[in-house]
């Protein structure tokens, strides 16, 4: 599958690259939402947590160790931050290749908040 981030893996379109090895890319978010806001997909095309098969564990792993990594490479592993994937159409998943979005630099709160829509969603089916 070819699209925006496959291109950046295969170095075809440019990125600010904080991270790499064989298994991981992590780079800044174009449009970031928080004082540091990195993405980290693995170099293997995976469409979402929703596709992902025996046999990604390897990738899996080192996404999460990368995580660790480029926190600490930002200074930003003791004061915290936040590991997100949305996925698919109600995840609100934009770009359909797996990717995680680390997010730190300042207080990002203790829950993700939802939208009023998720709210109204909830109402409406009686929780
Ligand atoms: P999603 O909504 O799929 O979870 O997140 C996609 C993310 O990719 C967004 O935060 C968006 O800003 C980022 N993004 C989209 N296009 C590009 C790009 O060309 N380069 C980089 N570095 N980030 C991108």
């Amino acid at each position: 599958m070819e699209n925006i981030f496959s291109r950046i893996v295969s170095k075809e379109e440019p990125a600010n690259i904080v991270y790499e090895n064989e298994y991981v890319c992590c780079f800044d978010d174009i449009s970031p939402s928080a004082p540091v806001h990195i993405l980290i997909v693995p170099k293997k095309y995976i469409q979402s947590l929703a596709t992902i098969e025996a046999g990604d564990e390897k990738y899996l792993s080192e996404i999460l160790l990368a995580s660790k990594e480029v926190a600490k490479m930002k200074g930003i592993d003791q004061s915290g931050f936040r590991l997100i994937s949305n996925c698919n159409h109600d995840g609100g998943q934009e770009v359909n290749y797996l990717h995680f979005h680390l997010v730190g630099g300042c207080r990002v709160g203790h829950m993700i908040s939802l939208p009023k829509a998720a709210k109204k969603a909830m109402k409406e089916m009686g929780l």
